[in-house]
């Protein structure tokens, strides 16, 4: 019996390098690589060793004999990937980083941050002569994983296990509450260590321009995740469910998690590790509906689709798609490729259905809509979201007390490092550091994860990612000449606290 990936997949291709007959695919050598939303087991190859399955870091795969619920589907998803034939299946062997030469002192490198970018990147450190300090701003590790990731996504977050134990290697420090720019500078990190990598991910968000943005329960979904995970940086006040429709703009991944969260039974997210405000508030929550608008239609939407197989099985709610002009006909003549077909046999009702008072609880997903506006409702806070629907003659006026901007996040500018302000992202070459006016590279200074190639990608995408940094850090290792070491000069010495 084959085995199959499921939903959690975090397609970081751990099991690609162990599997002994090469029957998962896309390998991270192949195009389609990073543009599925999965990998798949060939299930006319698969030998059933389990290979894969033993390392697998999201516990994703199983037997097909033993999927249960709406896992049951994934025997299908991982087979159909084969019927395609346009599918370019060459193997090439996993390459691993550079060895730095024998005899050296270890090399001693910074990273600054501990989400997935930077465990990703520690990880692959370790495997060579190395010592490594993390520095983390916040006083707690994991990043993305202990703040970003929902709650109900357990496998996913038992990730951040894996990184932490790579914080007991006696090769590893951590310095917590340690922020680049305030406590320690850039300047100063190049000085203690022979490399800094920057794994600082993308704390902002994209900001929606409209009239009204800025009203009162106009917030961005980087905020309602922080809120529901913990993040010290967001108030536990700072979420208000009195009102029953939320309208989420944007239609990814990180727009699904909200609408779950919002709309699952509060008794099933307090047996994960959701933030016990979160979870008193959503106990008291008179949220029915959830819009989510998204400007494209359904077979452009950036969602993936096991997060919306999961919805669509999921026993809290109901998933119904709104009939706008043309979206119906879209979602029925959708070839077995296009992302409108995963919506064949959900639910439709009409665009009226926006302004009924909610009788049950529905996630509803509304295509080809365009915020234009939020208006106030009496006493200040939004009231209303002003959606234009392509095909249609008038705007549709939502009455919604909450509306989350869930338009992609953002990279910040580190002090001291270069920074592109359009992308938002810090410039590099293959991991270095390059600085655009020069042309010439930042000594000793790298960046991994979304900070290097922009916010998309799931966890498992880092560690590729870290992979090209790392191997770019041991390269101009093994190049130059050994570094002389100042006396009495210690390693770290920054201010803040160890682990
Ligand atoms: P995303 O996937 O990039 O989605 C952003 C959404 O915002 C898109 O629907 C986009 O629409 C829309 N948008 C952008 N600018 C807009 C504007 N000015 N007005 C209206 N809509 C706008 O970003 P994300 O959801 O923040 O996710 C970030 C990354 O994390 C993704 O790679 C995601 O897969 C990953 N993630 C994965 C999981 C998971 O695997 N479970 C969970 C969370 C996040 P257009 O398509 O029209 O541009």
């Amino acid at each position: 019996m084959a085995f199959a990936i499921t939903q959690t997949c975090c397609a970081d291709a751990s099991c690609v390098s162990v599997c002994p007959v090469n029957c998962i695919h896309p390998t991270p050598e192949e195009r389609a690589f990073g543009s599925t939303d999965m990998l798949h087991i060939d299930p006319e190859t698969c030998i059933d060793c389990g290979a894969c399955a033993d390392v697998c870091p999201t516990d994703a795969i199983f037997p097909v004999d033993r999927l249960v619920g709406s896992d049951r589907a994934y025997a299908q998803i991982n087979a159909d990937y084969y019927a395609d034939d346009e599918q370019a299946l060459e193997w090439d062997p996993p390459a691993f980083p550079t060895s730095l030469p024998s005899g050296r002192r270890p090399l001693d490198v910074a990273v600054v941050g501990s989400g997935p970018a930077a465990g990703y990147a520690l990880e692959s450190l370790l495997t060579t002569n190395t010592r490594v300090t993390v520095y983390e701003r916040l006083g707690r590790p994991g990043g993305l994983l202990r703040y970003g990731v929902a709650p109900d996504h357990l496998a996913t977050r038992r990730m951040a296990e894996r990184f932490a134990a790579h914080h007991l290697n006696p090769r590893v420090r951590v310095r917590l509450g340690t922020e680049v720019g305030t406590d320690v500078s850039h300047a100063e990190l190049q000085e203690r260590h022979d490399a800094v990598v920057y794994a600082v991910g993308a704390s902002a968000d994209r900001r929606l321009d409209v009239p009204g943005a800025e009203l009162v329960g106009s917030l961005s979904a980087r905020t309602f995740v922080g809120w529901y995970n913990g993040h010290p940086d967001v108030p536990q006040d700072a979420v208000d469910l009195s009102t029953e429709r939320v309208t989420i703009i944007g239609t990814g991944n990180v727009a699904l998690d909200c609408a779950r969260i919002l709309l699952s039974d509060p008794d099933r997210l307090a047996a994960t590790d959701i933030a016990p405000h979160a979870l008193a508030a959503l106990r008291r929550s008179r949220v029915r509906h959830v819009v989510i608008a998204g400007r494209r239609g359904p077979a452009d939407a950036s969602y993936s689709r096991g997060e919306l197989i999961a919805l669509q099985q999921h026993a809290d709610f109901r998933l119904v798609v709104v009939e706008t002009p043309g979206v119906v006909a879209e979602i029925g003549t959708a070839g077995p490729n296009s992302k409108a077909s995963w919506l064949a046999g959900v639910p439709t009702r009409p665009v009226a259905a926006l302004s009924e008072p909610p009788t049950e609880r529905c996630l509803i997903l509304l295509f080809g809509s365009r915020a234009t506006s939020f208006g106030a409702a009496p006493g200040g806070r939004i009231g209303t979201a002003r959606l234009e629907v392509s095909g249609s003659e008038a705007a549709v006026d939502v009455t919604t007390g909450l509306v989350l901007s869930s338009i992609g996040y953002r990279g910040t500018p580190v002090a001291g490092l270069p920074f592109d302000d359009v992308t938002g992202t810090i410039p590099h070459q293959a991991g270095r550091v390059v600085d655009p006016v020069t042309g010439s590279l930042v000594p000793s200074t790298y960046v991994t994860g979304w900070i290097k190639r922009g916010p998309s990608g799931g966890i498992g995408a880092n560690r590729l990612c870290a992979h090209e940094t790392v191997s770019a850090v041991l390269q101009d290792a093994a190049d130059r000449p050994p570094r002389r070491v100042s006396a009495g000069r210690s390693r770290g010495g920054s201010p803040g606290r160890s682990t």
